[in-house]
């Protein structure tokens, strides 16, 4: 593991080389599908692996060098030896996850994870003969007691989704680490590097979402995974045969983004705990849920391991689903859009976006209030956020 130095300053120019052709500042978009070889010796020279370059590519499902600059620069911000950026977060997380695991094995997943992460871990994964357990957000005496000598990967993320409930990463990993084989893949696309470093907790792999933070301005797909040498190698491998490759044009953008990246999330983290604070005492606000609010849960955990809370508050509101609804509704700067970790504003009645299908009974059942709005803050000054909340809530 890489020991990580100044976020800020790796944000900006980790993996960059010093000299680029034609002298440009800024990183070229290698636009090319495949690469070309002076004659059969030089072929013969790359295949055998003795070319002087060792960045050198064959193919541009294998690798592009805009992409690899920014590869270089998440496994900086992550502390990690190396990284891989892929068309989408789940990608990352379904390429990572078929690269460790075979018929036979066991895989171990908190239940309140990404819902399409559960999704491929309990249908994808169950038909190629992988068995899962689900356990219960940040138990981790249900982890422990759900490790088997088959158990190969323990997947969470921290903090989680829409409760945004934070997981002892250093506690999980020794007791993992403890109890046998398994491997601990933590998707920390909530926290991004800025607020959370998983690896100086004992996480081998990383997953992001770069879709969210790191890229950070609702214009692109992509996703990462960051972890050591040999782990990533072996990823590297099946991404080349499933092909979940990140665009260059993609790369670039996430690259672009990421320059921000510690400017950003500081301010998402600030604005949201400000809007965080606001709603704790507002009499139409039933619950707030903020990883840096003495209130949460999972408070203690979240102060002890994480620099900010991120750009992500979720609330009740009183009234139930209607008047969720209206909250969202009467929100103005705020716009109703799934994702988050961009520079615009977005809020969400839960119920009515990610669990559409679902009636109140069988929100309950997966633990979703019908009132619950999450709102993901963007980088616009922080009073007209809080009072475009404030406003939608009503008198
Ligand atoms: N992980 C988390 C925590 C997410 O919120 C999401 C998407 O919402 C994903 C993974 C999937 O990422 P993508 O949409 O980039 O495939």
């Amino acid at each position: 593991m890489r020991r990580p130095t100044s976020t800020s300053t790796d944000a900006v120019h980790a993996g960059e080389p010093r000299a680029r052709p034609h002298h440009t500042l800024t990183a070229q978009v290698a636009l090319t599908a495949t690469y070309t070889f002076d004659d059969s010796a030089d072929l013969a020279r790359y295949m055998r692996g003795e070319d002087a370059d060792p960045g050198r590519e064959e193919y541009g499902r294998y690798g592009n060098p805009t992409t690899r600059e920014v590869e270089r620069r998440v496994a900086a911000l992550e502390g990690a030896d190396d990284a891989l950026l892929f068309s989408s977060g789940m990608a990352a997380m379904t390429t990572t996850a078929l690269a460790l695991v075979k018929a036979g094995d066991h895989v171990v997943l908190f239940s309140d994870c990404y819902r399409r992460t559960r999704q491929f871990v309990t249908t994808t994964l169950a038909r190629l003969g992988v068995r899962a357990t689900l356990v219960p957000p940040a138990d981790l005496d249900a982890m422990s007691a759900a490790l088997t000598p088959e158990t190969r990967l323990v997947i969470t993320e921290s903090p989680t989704n829409p409760y945004l409930t934070c997981v002892d990463l250093a506690e999980l990993s020794r007791r993992v680490r403890a109890a046998g084989r398994a491997r601990v893949v933590v998707d920390s696309t909530f926290a991004t590097p800025v607020n959370q470093r998983p690896a100086l907790s004992g996480v081998e792999l990383i997953v992001h979402s770069a879709t969210k933070y790191l890229a950070g301005h609702n214009d692109v797909l992509a996703g990462a995974v960051a972890g050591p040498s040999h782990l990533i190698s072996l990823i590297r491998e099946l991404r080349g045969v499933l092909g979940g490759v990140c665009d260059p044009h993609a790369a670039f953008l996430v690259g672009r983004g990421m320059k921000t990246l510690s400017l950003r999330v500081e301010r998402q983290s600030s604005t949201a705990l400000a809007v965080a604070t606001r709603l704790a005492s507002h009499p139409r606000v039933a619950r707030v849920f903020y990883p840096l609010l003495p209130s949460h849960p999972t408070h203690d955990v979240a102060r002890a391991a994480m620099r900010g809370g991120g750009g992500v508050v979720s609330f009740v509101v009183r009234g139930g689903r209607e008047a969720a609804c209206a909250v969202v509704d009467r929100a103005r700067l705020a716009r109703i859009a799934p994702s988050l970790g961009g520079v615009e504003t977005l809020i969400e009645h839960v119920a009515s976006m990610s669990y559409f299908e679902l009636d109140d009974a069988a929100l309950a059942l997966v633990g979703i209030d019908p009132g619950l709005v999450r709102l993901s803050v963007g980088v616009e000054e922080t009073e007209d956020v809080v009072d475009d909340v404030v406003t939608a809530l009503g008198a």
